[in-house]
């Protein structure tokens, strides 16, 4: 794609996260809206059907079994019809009667209305209701039955709400059921604050001395029950995007390093390649230009210098060529009973006389016993010379490196430890990728390389079974620690 450039990416899936994030929030809180509303009618519900089967318990005092009147009482619409005729009291009714009354075999239901043709003059006449009390029954004991009613009614209602999943803290404010005023002040305070307040309802037959009004000081707790799966389910895409988008920057970053890392490489190289050729260019053109073959001694000189840098322009060679059959596993190893010991030494001596490091101290430490191991003695010969190379480069000035060797019967340790400044805690896994090279190393920016070594040094110890880990801490050097199984005859 010509036109799409790569800075647009980070803000496109920024963009497409913070849409994705407002998305889900938006239909959360549409949906828990939603909720609130189908809680509240649920709850409206329960108290109907509580003042119901209430009605029907007052006037029978739970007595009467006929299925006839049950399902009178008990049905829609006689709630419907009462509470039509309830909610009409308030509408201009001069007085209203509605009394109940048992004989036998039936239920007397009287129920009067006195509709006046003018707005009644007082408010006392307004909203009366005539209570009509059994035969031998008093107020006292009309009052107490009353109460009773109201018990049954709120237990009524707190089973419901059991029944129906409506797990809620309830309770209720009782009105006088003539004035409509709540009988406690402090309660209906209160319950202004709450979360749903139901209708009024009157709770018996028998009396009409109070309606009854459910409270649920707060709903949400059901709502977010109810929406439990959507929260989950919603928490899991939005976890299942954000781990796709930071696995998607993490490529792109790696993909952005790698080519910074082969950009750099080739610029390396290039300079690895050219500083041997242009040295053997100019010993060449010495030999020629002062006739050297007179001069053996001088002679022999140059030569040497070219050899030493033909040597070097061979192994840099060798290096990137080795680069793909490294990373595809096409290396073949030659194992045999390689002397881990032996090989340190010969690379620490070569080391030690290499041109530029007589300023370095390269201690080597051996281990008391001889210490084998099936290897390639070529390629463990080169990993050797990678770490102390690499030691003798970033170490410090003067660079004092400490190789030591250790074995038991299981395993052969290799350190190659360094007084230099270090590697920060994010590139120590890092720097074993191939091309990669610590960005913001302090003082050595001029220090040349591929950023192949360590990566060729991971991959021909772990082809041994072994592994290669590194400790440092910023400032006090690094140190390089190789663990191959040790030779055991079979
Ligand atoms: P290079 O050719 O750059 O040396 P390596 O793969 O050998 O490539 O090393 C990768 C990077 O790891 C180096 O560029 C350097 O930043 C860091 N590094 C390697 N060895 C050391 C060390 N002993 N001390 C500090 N940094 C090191």
């Amino acid at each position: 794609m010509k036109w799409w450039s790569n800075k647009y990416t980070y803000p496109l899936v920024a963009l497409a996260i913070v849409t994705s994030v407002g998305l889900q929030a938006a239909w959360l809180t549409q949906l828990f809206q939603a909720q609130r509303i189908q809680v509240k009618r649920d709850l409206e519900e329960v108290v109907r059907n509580a003042a119901r089967k209430n009605d029907y318990l007052s006037i029978m005092h739970g007595r009467e079994r006929s299925e006839n009147f049950r399902n009178f009482f008990l049905s829609p619409e006689w709630l419907l019809f009462k509470q039509s005729f309830m909610s009409m009291r308030g509408k201009g009714i001069g007085s209203a009667r509605f009394s109940s009354d048992l004989d036998k075999d039936s239920a007397y239901i009287d129920i009067s209305l006195r509709v006046a043709n003018q707005k009644p003059s007082s408010a006392k006449g307004k909203k009366r209701i005539s209570h009509v009390l059994d035969k031998g029954q008093t107020w006292a004991s009309a009052m107490a039955a009353d109460r009773h009613d109201l018990l049954r009614m709120d237990s009524l209602v707190k089973v419901e709400c059991m029944r129906n999943g409506l797990n809620v803290k309830t309770s209720y404010v009782l009105y006088n059921y003539d004035t409509g005023k709540p009988t406690k002040a402090s309660t209906w305070k209160a319950a202004q604050q709450a979360d749903y307040r139901s209708e009024l309802y009157a709770y018996n037959m028998n009396f009409f001395f109070h309606s009854y009004q459910l409270v649920v000081p707060s709903i949400n707790g059901v709502v977010f029950y109810r929406m439990r799966y959507y929260l989950v389910s919603s928490c899991l895409m939005l976890l299942l995007t954000a781990a796709a988008f930071i696995f998607l920057f993490r490529v792109l970053r790696s993909q952005r390093l790698y080519t910074q890392a082969r950009l750099a490489f080739t610029g390396n190289m290039t300079h690895e390649l050219k500083t041997p050729v242009a040295v053997i260019e100019a010993a060449l053109d010495a030999i020629t230009r002062y006739e050297l073959s007179r001069d053996p001694a001088k002679l022999e000189n140059y030569v040497d210098i070219s050899k030493v840098q033909l040597k070097r322009l061979n192994l840099m060679i060798d290096k990137a060529l080795n680069l793909d059959q490294l990373d595809n596993g096409a290396i073949k190893l030659r194992p045999e009973l390689f002397d881990v010991q032996q090989g340190l030494e010969s690379v620490v001596t070569s080391m030690r006389l290499r041109e530029g490091s007589s300023a370095a101290t390269i201690n080597y430490i051996p281990a008391d016993t001889p210490c084998f191991v099936d290897g390639d003695p070529v390629h463990l010969t080169n990993v050797f010379y990678n770490l102390i190379d690499n030691a003798l480069k970033y170490g410090g000035s003067p660079a004092v490196i400490t190789v030591s060797c250790s074995c038991d019967a299981e395993q052969v340790h290799i350190s190659i430890k360094d007084n230099g400044p270090g590697i920060a805690r994010i590139y120590r896994e890092r720097i074993f990728e191939r091309f990669f090279r610590v960005p913001d190393h302090p003082d050595i920016h001029n220090v040349k390389g591929s950023g192949l070594g360590l990566h060729y040094v991971k991959q021909i110890i772990e082809k041994h079974q072994g592994k290669v880990q590194v400790r440092s801490e910023l400032g006090k050097g690094s140190n390089f620690i190789i663990d191959i199984p040790a030779y055991h005859e079979i």
